[in-house]
């Protein structure tokens, strides 16, 4: 009798545990589950359609996908209206939808880390300090279309985000660009390398990424034109969020000019563009 009672009580207290240690995620994968069951309303439906022609190539299973993914955006992450912007339905989901273009496929945990957008009009000024030789710190003024910090932030000019939708085949957009920084931040510091899973992957990654990375340099330097662009060279950071915004806007050049960067990129984002 002792014996099983003290079964009982075991069990009771694994069970307390277990619960405890897998409510929180449970729950969010509840509520998560909820959010992307929600209608999606058919004005957003037209104003995608409108401002962001890149939806209508996608296969249809593809943009029912999206359309979750952007409910569960909305409901987790706050935008916030800087420069006396204020912050529209239309500014959110826009920019929702194409940050989903990451997510499509995978299984995610919606850019865990990010915890506010926000939106300025149009280029922001920031003031960067940069060492210069001989130790001195130098502070200059930059005007920047988007930026994407460790601690959760991404920051974006409204007007680069409606550029980058509008024109999909140029192979630029801020949105692809600083969600892919975040991707890349949620393994820490920005580097280049993102989560992938395996740890037989990282090889492959480094080695296709890095010798990428070295050849845009070497054309950099030799200031020849070209698919990527140079300020990818900028760092290994930079080179993964310029290359992941050719991979959805130009997949046709990129394929046939960057063969295993590509399919690098394509392995990573689940998803295979050449086919939209
Ligand atoms: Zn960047």
């Amino acid at each position: 009798m002792t014996l099983a009672w003290g079964i009982v009580f075991l069990a009771a207290l694994l069970l307390a545990a277990a619960s405890w240690l897998w409510a929180p995620p449970l729950l969010l994968e509840w509520r998560r589950a909820r959010m992307r069951r929600r209608p999606f309303p058919p004005e957003w439906r037209d104003m995608l359609r409108r401002r962001m022609p890149l939806l209508r190539r996608l296969p249809a299973d593809l943009q029912l996908q999206l359309k979750k993914h952007v409910q569960v955006l909305l409901a987790e992450k706050p935008f916030i209206g800087c420069a006396g912007l204020v912050v529209t339905d239309e500014m959110r989901v826009l920019i929702a939808a194409q940050a989903a273009l990451l997510l499509l496929n995978r299984r995610t945990g919606y850019f865990g880390n990010l915890r506010q957008i926000l939106v300025y009009p149009g280029a922001f000024i920031v003031e960067r300090s940069t060492l210069e030789p001989g130790g001195i710190a130098r502070e200059a003024r930059q005007a920047l279309n988007g930026e994407s910090w460790q601690q959760g932030q991404v920051i974006l000019a409204w007007n680069a985000v409606l550029e980058g939708a509008a024109a999909p085949d140029e192979g630029r957009n801020v949105v692809i660009h600083e969600f892919a920084h975040q991707l890349d931040q949620e393994t820490g510091a920005a580097n280049g390398a993102p989560f992938l899973g395996r740890r037989e992957r990282y090889a492959r990654w480094a080695a296709v990424l890095s010798g990428e990375f070295e050849r845009l340099r070497e054309r950099v330097a030799r200031d020849e034109p070209g698919l990527i662009d140079s300020y990818g060279a900028s760092d290994p950071a930079e080179f993964f969020a310029v290359v992941s915004e050719v991979f959805f806007g130009k997949p046709q050049e990129l394929a046939a000019r960057h063969p295993a960067l590509y399919r690098e990129l394509a392995t990573y984002y689940g998803t295979d563009p050449l086919t939209w």
